[in-house]
């Protein structure tokens, strides 16, 4: 079986300073939607992983969250994909979870759920914390350069065997192309 971890912020959607509250804000970045489609249609699960402390801070409700999820499937659908699962961190930075990246917890209950070695498996973000979850949790840490990517990018000190690239569109082309 080939798994894809995705973030959500920044790698599928636009990001957004003031989080990304209601489906209305919720915009897929160009490509996004068509390379998990391709990667959907070489048999590929994808995953989603994705801190969404908006709901500590009180910001949106689960149920909103959950709305917010349907326009994604419901756009990624007509472009032909599909995600597997949705795994999110509803907690705060000082709620001191095992799922809120850059800790590994989310990534390895997607290890345990998949009954799967996390070894050979890409898990995609643009901040440094994404990278670090991956890396942590035995994955496979790829920086894109969509959303805070540039910025992760700048700052530097990415965790050893980090791969990079421009889009998601373009980092789904390389696993394709390896497979
Ligand atoms: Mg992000
Ligand atoms: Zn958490």
């Amino acid at each position: 079986m080939k798994l894809a971890i995705l973030d959500r912020d920044g790698v599928i959607n636009h990001d957004s300073d003031a989080f990304i509250k209601s489906p209305d804000e919720w915009v897929a970045l160009p490509g996004s939607l068509e390379a998990i489609a391709r990667l959907s249609r070489a048999g590929w699960r994808v995953v989603i992983a994705s801190n969404q402390s908006g709901i500590a801070r009180g910001l949106f409700s689960m149920e909103t969250l959950n709305a917010i999820h349907a326009k994604l499937r419901k756009e990624l659908a007509q472009a032909g994909g599909s995600i597997d699962a949705i795994f999110t961190c509803p907690h705060g930075p000082g709620d001191d979870c095992s799922c809120r990246k850059p800790r590994a917890g989310m990534l390895l209950d997607i290890g345990r759920r998949y009954d799967i070695d996390l070894q050979n498996v890409p898990a995609v973000g643009d901040s440094l914390r994404d990278l670090q979850a991956a890396s942590e949790a035995g994955c496979a840490p790829w920086l894109v350069m969509t959303g805070n990517g540039q910025k992760t990018w700048d700052k530097g000190d990415l965790p050893a065997g980090t791969q990079v690239g421009e889009s998601l569109a373009a980092i789904v082309d390389v696993w394709l192309q390896e497979a």
